[in-house]
C-alpha cells in the first residue's frame, strides 16, 4: 500500500473534530490475518469460520478447529476476535455436505442448519471456548437471526458447551454473544434482540439482497443492487437507534464499511464500529481522518431527503469532492 496510507497505519481513527471510530476487520483465510496485523486493525468484527471449513474435505474435529481459532484469537489478543458461528447454505457449500434446494438464499442457511445440527455447533462452540483460555478476547456472533427463538436455543447450547468445557477442567469465562442482523425481520426487532444480547452487527451484504429482493451474486441484476438505496439507509440508522436505546454496541461488517464514501455515513449514523475487508482499512481511516464528524452529520441528513440511490450516491460524491 502507499507511502501516503502507511504514514496513518498507527494513528487512531480520529476525525479532526476528535470523534473516535474504531475500525475492525473481517478475516477468513490466514492472508486476511497477515494483512489485518500489517495495517493496524483494532479487532476482528467478523471471522467467517466457514472458510476453513471449506478448504477442507471434511469437518475440521473440535481439536483442528481449537487450534485454527486459537492462531486467530492469539495473533489479535488483546485485541477482540468476534468469530461467527458456522454461516454455510445461501452461496457458501461444504463438499462434504452438499444442500441441494431451489431457492438457496431463501433456505436452509446460518443458523437454521447449525440448530437442526445442535452436534456441529456444539463441537464448534467448545472448540472457540477452548481456544479462548488465557486470551479472553473471543466473542461470539449468530449469522441469519431471524426470529427471538433461533437467539434463545444458541444462547442454550453456548451455556452448555461453556459447562462442559468447565466440567473439563479449563478455567473459560463466558464470551460477549451477538447477532448479526442481515435479515429483514431483525432490524424490526432489534430492541427485542438487543435485550438479550450483548452486541449486534450489520450484515449489509445480506441485509441489502434482502432488503431490495435483489440476489448479491447476480450479475444480472447487480444495477439494482444499491447500498445508498434510501430503504437501506433507513433501516441502518433504525437498527443503530434501536439498538443504542437499549444501551447495546451495534458495527456493520458487510462490504458497505470498506467503502470510505459509505463509512463517512455510517460514522454520521453512529455505528460504534466498521469492520471491513483489509484492503480497505487505510482508505478508509484515510478518509475519516479528513472530514469532521459535525460536518458528516449535516451530509448525512441533506443526503436523507432524497429519495433515489443514484442521487444520494452523486450527491455524496459530490460533498467529499468539495471537503478535498
Ligand atoms: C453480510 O451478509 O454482510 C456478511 C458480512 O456476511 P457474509 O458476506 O459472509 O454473508
Ligand atoms: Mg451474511
Amino acid at each position: 500500500f502507499s507511502k501516503g496510507l502507511e504514514a496513518i497505519r498507527d494513528l487512531p481513527c480520529e476525525t479532526p473534530d476528535n470523534y473516535r471510530i474504531p475500525l475492525w476487520v473481517n478475516t477468513g483465510l490466514m492472508t486476511d490475518t497477515i494483512r489485518s496485523l500489517d495495517r493496524g486493525a483494532e479487532g476482528v468484527g467478523l471471522y467467517r469460520t466457514e472458510v476453513p471449513f471449506m478448504v477442507r474435505d471434511r469437518f475440521p474435529s473440535e481439536s483442528e478447529q481449537e487450534k485454527i481459532y486459537r492462531y486467530q484469537l492469539e495473533a489479535f489478543a488483546p485485541r477482540p476476535v468476534t468469530m461467527r458461528t458456522l454461516d454455510i447454505g445461501g452461496d457458501k457449500s461444504l463438499s462434504y455436505f452438499p444442500i441441494k434446494e431451489d431457492n438457496p438464499f431463501l433456505g436452509w442457511r446460518g443458523i437454521r442448519v447449525t440448530l437442526d445440527h445442535p452436534e456441529i455447533f456444539l463441537v464448534q462452540v467448545r472448540a472457540m471456548l477452548k481456544a479462548s483460555v488465557g486470551l479472553d478476547n473471543l466473542r461470539i456472533m449468530l449469522p441469519m437471526i431471524s426470529s427471538i427463538f433461533e437467539v434463545e436455543e444458541a444462547q442454550h447450547l453456548i451455556h452448555r458447551a461453556h459447562a462442559e468445557v468447565l466440567a473439563e477442567g479449563l478455567p473459560v469465562s463466558m464470551p460477549p454473544v451477538g447477532v448479526m442482523v442481515e435479515v429483514p425481520a431483525a432490524v424490526y426487532m432489534v430492541k427485542d434482540l438487543a435485550q438479550r444480547v450483548d452486541f449486534l452487527s450489520i450484515g449489509s451484504n445480506d441485509l441489502i439482497q434482502y432488503l431490495l429482493a435483489v440476489d448479491r451474486n447476480n450479475p444480472r441484476v447487480s444495477d439494482l443492487y444499491h447500498s445508498f438505496h434510501p430503504a437501506v439507509l433507513h433501516a441502518l440508522q433504525k437498527v443503530v437507534d434501536d439498538a443504542h436505546q437499549e444501551g447495546k454496541t451495534v458495527s456493520i461488517c458487510g462490504e458497505m464499511a470498506g467503502d470510505p464514501a459509505a463509512a463517512v455515513l455510517l460514522m454520521a449514523m453512529g455505528f460504534d464500529m466498521l469492520s471491513m475487508s483489509a484492503v480497505n482499512l487505510l482508505k478508509v481511516k484515510w478518509v475519516l481522518r479528513r472530514i469532521g464528524m459535525e460536518r458528516a452529520k449535516k451530509i448525512l441528513s441533506d443526503l436523507m431527503k432524497h429519495d433515489n440511490a443514484q442521487v444520494i450516491r452523486s450527491s455524496l460524491e459530490l460533498a467529499l469532492c468539495k471537503e478535498g
